[in-house]
């Protein structure tokens, strides 16, 4: 349960009681977004009075702005990672999906009919487990990415974008990496779609702390992080794929200390689960995790079975890859998967650094809730 945090009447002389619908006043822990980011869309889920109809949200970052209307999309719309409300008039739920303000801990949500009145009786109930209260999330995460391997980079970066699918992209061997390099690879983020991710600086783990920090910093100091990565001027690296499946302890505690939030340690190593890994307390980030399979090491049929029953089963489908072992052939085993994939309403396409930092978010906001029917805020 959340607390209430308090209510909040306003009386205003000049205007009479005029109802201005439900405010909500949501405010993230500061540690947790200086960390963190927070930088996905997190969706809320409301419920608001039966039969209503002809609802619209609006948000503003700061008690002095401007309120700013959500855009509204419907059950059949394909979209990801952006601010949206869905509305379930037939349920009473509105699916609220919102970025926290580049500047600011906190923002305010507020509820009102087509006509401008306020509307009352809207309540708070949760956080959705998955993006826009989907069904399912599909992750896919690309190894080897380097100099070598750049042309299968490039080519695997404009076939997720061009079906519409995310993916987290493990960098390694960056030590040889050019300018030219870094600009290709840039190229390919600002088309949209690729998470980074760092896959250790050598491959090999060489030092004691595995490059965890060399490698974040390289990447940072090298690419502008995509919006999903970014807060203000800050950027947020995620994701750490572990090297040649190893995985130890003091690696862990290493990702932990460099602010990632989630390792994966190949396949094979682990028993896949496709859910959330929890909370690793003692290294302060996620527990390790584990992919179903590198997807040039199985069928097209085989691919497409464990996509549906995770879908079935309301998981998260994660598939690994190396891009250089892919077939990007039209009609090659991969590209024939992501169609299969792809274009789902019910399905969260998404990188494995932004699935985990909204899990994050979810388990680390607080929702001060100022609930008035007669709001100024
Ligand atoms: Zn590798």
């Amino acid at each position: 349960m959340f607390s209430l945090g308090f209510y909040y009447f306003f009386f205003n002389k000049r205007t009479s009681l005029i109802s201005r619908g439900s405010t909500f006043r949501i405010v993230a822990d500061a540690t947790a977004r200086f960390d963190y980011g927070l930088t996905y869309p997190l969706t809320y889920k409301f419920q608001i009075p039966l039969s209503s109809s002809g609802i619209q949200v609006w948000k503003k970052d700061s008690p002095g702005g401007s309120y700013i209307q959500l855009t509204e999309k419907t059950s059949p719309d394909i979209f990801n990672g952006i601010e949206a409300v869905r509305f379930d008039y037939t349920l009473g739920y509105a699916y609220v999906s919102i970025l926290f303000p580049q500047t600011s801990d906190s923002f305010y949500v507020k509820f009102i009919r087509n006509n401008g009145d306020g509307l009352t009786g809207v309540t708070f109930l949760n956080f959705t487990q998955y993006y826009d209260n989907r069904v399912s999330a599909a992750v896919f995460t690309m190894d080897d990415c380097g100099v070598v391997q750049l042309s299968d980079f490039e080519t695997a970066s404009d076939t997720f974008a061009s079906k519409g699918v995310w993916v987290t992209a493990g960098f390694f061997h960056m030590g040889d990496f050019t300018a030219e390099t870094w600009e290709n690879i840039q190229s390919k983020i600002d088309n949209g779609y690729i998470e980074p991710a760092s896959h250790s600086m050598s491959h090999l783990p060489m030092s004691d702390d595995f490059n965890v920090g060399e490698s974040r910093q390289t990447i940072l100091d090298n690419l502008t992080m995509p919006p999903l990565n970014k807060k203000g001027s800050k950027e947020y690296l995620f994701a750490w794929i572990t090297p040649l499946s190893k995985y130890s302890e003091v690696m862990q505690a290493k990702v932990g200390e460099y602010k990632y939030l989630t390792n994966v340690a190949g396949f094979g190593t682990y028993v896949y689960e496709g859910i959330f890994p929890v909370w690793d307390e003692i290294s302060g980030l996620y527990e390790h995790w584990d992919r179903y399979a590198f997807a040039e090491s199985v069928s097209l049929a085989t691919m497409n079975a464990q996509f549906d029953s995770d879908h079935a089963a309301g998981k998260i489908y994660h598939l690994g890859l190396h891009p250089q072992n892919v077939s990007w052939r039209a009609d090659g085993d991969f590209p024939l998967h992501l169609d299969y994939v792809k274009n789902r309403t019910d399905v969260w396409y998404v990188g494995m650094g932004h699935l985990m930092v909204y899990r994050y978010a979810t388990e680390h906001i607080k929702i001060e809730i100022i609930n008035t029917n007669f709001d100024e805020i």
